[in-house]
């Protein structure tokens, strides 16, 4: 039982301290217990908690609004949709595609492109994007039609009459978080802007899991200069203390949804705490701390020293069979003290993440891919108790010999 959290932080019941290695499954930012975020949330509740964005706005769901919209430039994404978590935030964006191809006559774009080991949350819709067979064989023959590709290759291989009936692409840019941390190649995601424009095919990018700095930018799209048609945020958004998502996209797509004299072009979606004031407020700390205490300033240092100890961990151990890192986010695949990789099934990579908590860390893995992915508050110390409690988990389970 997790009881309390303290910066970079989570305490037991027992009172034992542990690092949040993989940042409460990539919510965290600046730490739990930020006092900014915290009297922000108190604040807001005493003022207004909760009211219904149906017809309604909110002061703090304005402001965030325009604060997303300011994180990109000028009128290119400036329109925003509120709803609760990554899930919800792929569904809109996959709901206004359809919805906007059916008003603009060419109702026959009504499916969707999909990679290979994707992941983008469990609702029916965004389930059906997914591309890994545990999450999602159970449930790949509902949802949305999708075109499943391997990589860019394939999917610039598609023949016409199936480039033709997609409404959009969906990608989890720079890298695919629940596949164990997998890099596209570099420039891929601008080709697949430039591809996308070509084909009149929307980009849907999933910054679920790489918005709010962890990529070492505020968004992954701005390593490649892209601009989605949406983009779905959620995880990092309130900091990690409130669920909260939202969908952003451009003035062309909103301007489909108003209705001229006679016509329906409502946009039938929403749920009940759309646009909730408390994570909007959240939301709104969460941002200003990101200029007060120039946390992505702050972060390259960060990212080199964890790049240097993984490749200084890499060089010595043939245990570490890959090493992968994007930003402050770090992938690393184990294996047998020969390099081969473990029978699956043994779970060995659970087995390391669980002995690397006597040693004061707490994270997940992803099959044999052990993950870092600290808060962006951990400093240089911290950094090195994680990969230092990694070790020791790993020696542990996969003695040397
Ligand atoms: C976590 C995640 C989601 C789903 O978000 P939830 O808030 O868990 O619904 C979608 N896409 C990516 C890339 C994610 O990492």
């Amino acid at each position: 039982m997790i009881v309390r959290g303290e910066g970079a932080y989570l305490v037991d019941q027992l009172g034992k301290r542990y690092l949040d290695g993989n940042s409460s499954i990539w919510t965290n930012i600046h730490g739990h217990g930020h006092p900014a975020i915290i009297s922000a949330i108190q604040g807001q509740a005493a003022t207004l908690a909760h009211s219904s964005a149906l017809g309604f706005g909110n002061e703090p769901a304005a402001e965030l609004a325009a604060a997303l919209v300011g994180c990109f430039p000028k009128e290119t994404l400036t329109k925003v949709f509120y709803t609760d978590d990554g899930s919800t935030a792929i569904e809109c964006a996959l709901r206004l595609a359809l919805q906007y191809w059916e008003m603009e006559g060419q109702p026959e774009r009504a499916s969707f492109a999909a990679f290979d080991s994707a992941y983008h949350g469990d609702t029916m819709g965004a389930a059906a994007l997914g591309g890994i067979a545990t999450f999602h064989k159970r449930v790949s023959k509902l949802g949305v039609p999708v075109c499943h590709v391997k990589d860019l290759t394939h999917l610039i291989g598609l023949p016409p009459e199936e480039v033709s009936k997609l409404a959009a692409v969906v990608i989890e840019p720079l890298i695919q978080g629940a596949a164990g941390m997998r890099l596209w190649p570099k420039g891929m995601l601008s080709e697949l802007r430039a591809w996308c424009d070509q084909h009149g095919v929307f980009l849907i990018l999933d910054e679920v899991m790489t918005g709010f700095g962890r990529t070492g930018k505020m968004f992954a799209c701005q390593h490649e200069e892209v601009i989605p048609d949406f983009i779905a945020l959620a995880k990092g958004l309130t900091g990690g203390t409130l669920p909260l998502a939202a969908t952003l996209t451009t003035q062309r797509v909103f301007d489909a949804f108003l209705s001229r004299p006679g016509e329906d072009r409502t946009f039938y979606y929403g749920h009940s705490y759309c646009g909730n004031p408390l994570g909007c407020t959240a939301a709104l700390a969460s941002l200003q701390i990101f200029e007060e205490e120039a946390v992505l300033a702050k972060l390259a240092n960060k990212m080199e020293v964890l790049g240097s100890l993984l490749r200084e961990w890499q060089n010595a151990d043939r245990r570490l069979r890959d090493v992968r890192q994007c930003g402050f986010i770090a992938g690393i695949d184990i294996g047998d003290p020969s390099g081969a990789a473990f029978p699956s099934g043994d779970k060995i990579g659970a087995q390391v993440c669980l002995a690397a908590r006597a040693h004061g860390l707490l994270t997940r893995p992803v099959n044999d891919t052990l993950v870092l992915m600290l808060p962006l508050c951990a400093d240089l110390d911290d950094i090195r108790l994680a990969v230092a409690a990694l070790q020791a988990g790993l020696r542990d389970v996969v003695p040397v010999e």
